[in-house]
């Protein structure tokens, strides 16, 4: 028996999807979605593998409406992507961020926050000017701030280069998000210099199963490794594929096996246990 409460999540998606599909109306309803403060962070903690202990998070943003639906990323980010409105989802993620992480960063001085931009925010010239105002009112150190980027959101390669540029100087972390899914990532990544590089989980789901994707994947760690660049693998699930990630020579990890995105309140008490080790 199918859950009534599932089916009406999906009847209600369905109908959300339905009213996106022109701008105007994207635009409208992630425009009241903001002034309801309907947003709010999770936060994904990244481990460092040669501890076992989280030095990090990845914001991952949430939109629960006032129905109590909660609207997955993959469904609206895109559709506001499209409407040309997510600048404006990105400034509430700044603001929200910038609330959250001083309460982190009284638990742990040293945590890294990772925050995703799309191609229009990488294409704006305010964009360095906006990160720089999150690291003076969150607290978050230069050094403490990782930037993801998709080579999806890298539209116009000069121009993606020079905020990759502006932000470097600045001191702060730049990683290629979902690397190896684009079409073009060796040219990419020979280009943008970056620090860190995010392997999908796509690969790290067919780590331990002798398929090419998987050879492709130990490829990519190698050379990142050459790169001298940091990696982190997404979507662990499985001690199998920790250990092989491991033994790959990847430093960082994220996934199920180790958390769900987590609220706040739940990263806290995460932080707080971890400490009274
Ligand atoms: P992403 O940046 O690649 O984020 C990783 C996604 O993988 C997250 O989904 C996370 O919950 C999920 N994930 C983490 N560990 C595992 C695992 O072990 N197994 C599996 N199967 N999945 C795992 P989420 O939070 O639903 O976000 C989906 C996408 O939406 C993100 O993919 C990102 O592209 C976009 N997104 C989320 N928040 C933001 C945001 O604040 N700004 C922008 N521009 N995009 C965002
Ligand atoms: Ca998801
Ligand atoms: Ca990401
Ligand atoms: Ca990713």
């Amino acid at each position: 028996l199918v859950p009534i409460g599932l089916l009406v999540g999906i009847a209600l998606s369905a109908l959300l999807i339905w009213a996106m599909r022109s701008w105007s109306s994207t635009r409208a309803i992630v425009r009241q979605g903001l002034r309801r403060r309907e947003y709010h962070l999770c936060y994904q903690p990244v481990i460092d593998l040669a501890s076992g202990r989280i030095v990090g998070a990845e914001a991952l943003i949430r939109w629960r409406r006032s129905s109590g639906e909660i609207v997955p990323p993959d469904i609206f980010i895109p559709a506001a992507e499209e409407a040309g409105i997510i600048c404006a989802i990105t400034g509430r993620v700044f603001d929200l961020l910038a609330e959250d992480a001083s309460d982190v960063l009284r638990i742990e001085p040293d945590f890294h926050f990772a925050v995703n931009l799309s191609a229009a925010d990488m294409h704006r010239s305010d964009i360095i000017a906006d990160i720089h105002s999150l690291t003076e009112r969150s607290g978050i150190p230069h050094a403490k701030l990782i930037v993801e980027v998709t080579e999806r959101s890298v539209v116009d390669l000069e121009r993606a280069r020079e905020t990759v540029h502006s932000l470097r100087r600045g001191g702060i972390a730049v990683a290629i998000d979902d690397f190896g899914t684009g079409y073009s990532s060796l040219a990419y990544l020979a280009q943008l210099d970056v620090d860190f590089l995010k392997i999908d989980k796509l690969f790290v789901h067919s780590l331990g199963t002798g398929s090419a994707t998987n050879q492709v994947a130990a490829r990519i760690i190698e050379m990142a490794n050459d790169l001298n660049l940091r990696i982190i693998a997404e979507g662990i699930e499985t001690r199998a594929q920790e250990m092989i990630l491991r033994n790959l020579g990847v430093h960082y990890a994220q996934g199920y096996l180790y958390d769900r995105p987590l609220s706040l309140e739940d990263l806290l008490q995460r932080l707080r246990a971890q400490r009274a080790i």
